[in-house]
């Protein structure tokens, strides 16, 4: 094992057992604000099911992306992006001679269920992020790590959202943007965790023991590939130096919460900990020699 990957795993169950000792860590907290559903351009939030259908962040209209582009010939709808559906109730406007008797005593008014379609405001280059809440510099070394992974897996990584998840079936990531975290360690975090996830796709470490999008939330399987995932995202951002006190906190009652669950297991922790760093040479080969450095400079420090 890595002295880095091996650093991670001692100081996560050190912390652990001392917080389990104190009466448990700090209730994790959700470090990303908003980017609820909403329109790019009015600004004004979606509504009723829309909610449930739709991804968080903007979304934009074929034609407000054309009115964009004119202005700015750098607008573009990436090539392959997929519409959402905007439905909503639309009144029906009736002539005197179609309104039947009977309507007109109930006073009762027609509406009719229609749509739009829109587009989400991440597949389209050349407009500002709106998400934002906070102003963050990316991190070249996290950044290049991101994009590696996307280029050589063919993943998608969705970002604007107020979720962060990786979907199997679709063997897609979804994460709010680097704006709408206070603290830019922790959306690398969030980046690691669900890049994690999806290196036990079918094809790549085919971690699931279940088939991909049967596993039962909360079940055994389910709760240590959380571990997995966030125990992976910390060895990640300590090969690239990159750790904050405040995310490595957060990811302390992240974890104890699913451990909670199948009871407290030095054991399943160190389990756990051999796929995460199996997940995570398998991200960081594809940067391969360039994060060496900080494996030695931390080596050195321990
Ligand atoms: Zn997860």
């Amino acid at each position: 094992m890595s002295k880095v990957y091996e650093y991670v795993q001692d100081r996560i169950i050190r912390a652990l057992e001392e917080a389990i000792e104190n009466g448990g860590p700090a209730p994790w907290r959700k470090p990303w604000k908003g980017g609820m559903p909403k329109n790019y351009i009015t600004k004004i939030p979606y509504q009723g099911i829309n909610l449930l259908l739709l991804e968080g962040g903007s979304y934009l209209t074929f034609k407000q992306i054309q009115e964009l582009q004119r202005k700015n010939p750098e607008v573009k709808l990436k090539k392959g992006s997929k519409s959402y559906k905007i439905y909503f109730w639309k009144p029906v406007e009736r002539g005197e001679g179609e309104e039947s008797e009977k309507d007109r005593e109930k006073d009762r008014p027609n509406f009719i269920f229609r749509y739009y379609n829109v587009f989400h405001a991440s597949d389209v280059d050349g407009i500002a992020d709106d998400t934002a809440d906070f102003i963050n510099d990316p991190i070249e070394s996290a950044e290049r790590v991101v994009s590696a992974y996307k280029r050589e897996c063919q993943i998608n990584i969705k970002v604007g959202s107020d979720r962060a998840y990786y979907n199997p079936t679709l063997d897609s990531i979804t994460v709010p943007s680097i704006n709408q975290y206070e603290n830019v360690t922790e959306y690398y975090s969030t980046v690691f965790h669900e890049m994690i996830h999806s290196t036990g796709h079918i094809t790549r470490l085919k971690r699931f023991e279940d088939a991909p999008g049967q596993t039962i939330f909360g079940s055994e399987s389910y709760s240590k590939e959380e571990l997995v995932a966030e125990i992976g995202a910390n060895m990640i951002l300590s090969m690239l130096g990159i750790e904050d006190q405040n995310q490595q906190k957060n990811s302390v009652s992240y974890l104890h919460n699913w451990l909670c669950r199948i009871k407290e297991d030095r054991g399943l922790i160190i389990s756990a900990s051999q796929h995460a760093q199996k997940a995570s040479d398998f991200i960081l080969n594809f940067i391969e020699g360039e994060y060496i450095e900080n494996d030695l400079k931390l080596t050195e420090a321990i």
